[in-house]
């Protein structure tokens, strides 16, 4: 296809292969895993303490889409025996640990927005900025105290999380 812009060959960020086929380097639906990761049967990713919540990764759709969704399931539920289903992620997400991570993650990303308007406004480009025309390099020069701060909350938080919500079991494969 005209236009179609392609990576060079390098490893999949999964599974460590080499990536040369043209599916898997189209910039437009690249998605960092080779082909054989984004198209390999479903499996469990983790499986959540708090709930014994099943997180699936199930293959990804197609070549226009090769992301694999993600599914809950729990072992009890009726209608997908753990398989993963809308019911089961209405459940996972309404468990009040994870109602609090929402909110906290919530208010993290707006004072991280607050601290960036504040660093905009004193290069004086806060109103530029809205209207999407404010010169990269200031913009670049906000955006810095607001990245070094924002990092540090948001490694401190994942850590939290991680340790409320301590996965049982992992298979990063
Ligand atoms: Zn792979
Ligand atoms: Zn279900």
């Amino acid at each position: 296809m005209p236009g179609k812009t392609m990576l060079g060959p390098h490893p999949c960020a999964r599974c460590g292969r080499t990536m040369k086929l043209p599916s898997e380097l189209d910039q437009e639906t690249y998605t960092q895993t080779c082909d054989v990761c984004a198209f390999k049967p479903a499996f469990v990713e983790a499986i959540q303490t708090i709930d014994q919540a099943k997180v699936w990764s199930y293959p990804a759709p197609g070549p226009t889409d090769r992301l694999r969704p993600i599914k809950i399931g729990y072992s009890t539920c009726a209608s997908c025996a753990g398989k993963g289903c809308d019911g089961c992620l209405t459940i996972y997400n309404a468990h009040p640990v994870r109602v609090w991570i929402k909110e906290r993650e919530e208010r993290i990303k707006r004072a991280a927005q607050s601290v960036y308007e504040k660093e905009l406004k004193r290069e004086g480009i806060l109103d530029l900025a809205k209207k999407d025309c404010a010169p990269a390099a200031r913009l670049q020069r906000a955006l810095g105290p607001m990245m070094i701060k924002y990092e540090r909350i948001v490694s401190f938080w994942r850590a939290l999380v991680t340790s409320r919500l301590k996965p049982l079991s992992m298979s990063r494969r």
